[in-house]
C-alpha cells in the first residue's frame, strides 16, 4: 500500500512525509519485483485460494488510497514500464476535487483525480475499489450514515464505470466487526484494512484484508524483509469468530 508521491529535491509540506515516496524509489522498488517474478494481481485473484488455477507463483496486490493526481503523474506510467498494475480506492464524492478530509490531520490538500482519469485506469486494466463517498471515519458514523458512505459510493462507482466494485478500503484503516458486516451486507466481496502492528500481518480475512505501508524513507533492504514476510501471510477464506471479549 503506498500513499503519495514527492519528487527528489521538493520539500515537504506533509506532516507524515515518510509517506511520501519519490518516483526514483517507487521505481527501484518495481524493478526489484519484476526481477524476482512478482505479477500483479487484482484483489479478487489474490483472495482465491493459494494454489487455485491461475495463479502466479509470486503475487503482489499493489494498491493506493484516495485517487490523488500524482498516481496519474508518477505511478501510472511507471506501474505501465515495468508491467504491473494496481488497485485504487477512491473517494466518490471528491472525486475532481481536493483531499480536504486530511486537514484535521494537518496535511495540504491534494488535487484527486477526475473521473476521465479514472475511467481510463479502469479500461487498461486497474481495479477500483470504493475508498466510501467521503471519506469521513466510520468508527464516529451511525449505521444508517456508514450503510450511505459504502453504498452509495458502489452505486456512482458502477455508474461511472460500468462495473460494481468488488472491494472497499475502510477510511484511515479503521474498522470495527460491525462495519465488516455492513461492507458484506452493502455486497462487497471484501474490505481492506492496513496493517498496524506486525502480529496484524498473519490475520488476513475476507473483510479486513491486511495491506501493509510502503514508507518512502525505508531501505531497499526493508523493502526486501517485506516481500519475505509478505510471502508467509496466510489469507483465510472465513473470518474468524468475534471474540467474545470486548476488543
Ligand atoms: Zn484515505
Amino acid at each position: 500500500m503506498y500513499h503519495w508521491f514527492r519528487p527528489r529535491g521538493v520539500a515537504s509540506g506533509s506532516r507524515s512525509p515518510q509517506l511520501e515516496i519519490t518516483p526514483e524509489l517507487f521505481e527501484r522498488q518495481l524493478a526489484l519485483l519484476r526481477r524476482r517474478g512478482y505479477r500483479s494481481q487484482q484483489l479478487s485473484q489474490a483472495v482465491r485460494p493459494r494454489g487455485a488455477d491461475g495463479q502466479p507463483r509470486r503475487p503482489v496486490v499493489i494498491t493506493f488510497d484516495d485517487g490523488t493526481q500524482d498516481f496519474w503523474e508518477h505511478a501510472r506510467p511507471l506501474l505501465a514500464k515495468h508491467g504491473f498494475s494496481a488497485t485504487l480506492f477512491v473517494v466518490t464524492g471528491r472525486v475532481g476535487g481536493h483531499s480536504t478530509w486530511d486537514r484535521e490531520l494537518g496535511e495540504p490538500d491534494r488535487p484527486l483525480m477526475g473521473w476521465d482519469q479514472i475511467r481510463r485506469l479502469h479500461d487498461d486494466g486497474f481495479e477500483i475499489g470504493s475508498h466510501t463517498h467521503s471519506h469521513r471515519a466510520l468508527t464516529e458514523l451511525s449505521d444508517r450514515e456508514t450503510r450511505s458512505e459504502m453504498q452509495r459510493s458502489r452505486r456512482v462507482l458502477a455508474s461511472e464505470t460500468g462495473v460494481e466494485p468488488e472491494f472497499l478500503a475502510y477510511p484511515r484503516g479503521r474498522y470495527t466487526e460491525r462495519h465488516k458486516q455492513l461492507a458484506r451486507e452493502a455486497g462487497y466481496t471484501g474490505a481492506c484494512a492496513v496493517v498496524l502492528r506486525w502480529s496484524d500481518l498473519w490475520r488476513s480475512e475476507p473483510y479486513a484484508l491486511r495491506r501493509m505501508t510502503v514508507k518512502g524513507t525505508e531501505s531497499m533492504l526493508h523493502f526486501r524483509l517485506r516481500l519475505a514476510l509478505g510471502r508467509f501471510v496466510r489469507h483465510s477464506q472465513r473470518e474468524r469468530p468475534v471474540s467474545r471479549r470486548a476488543a
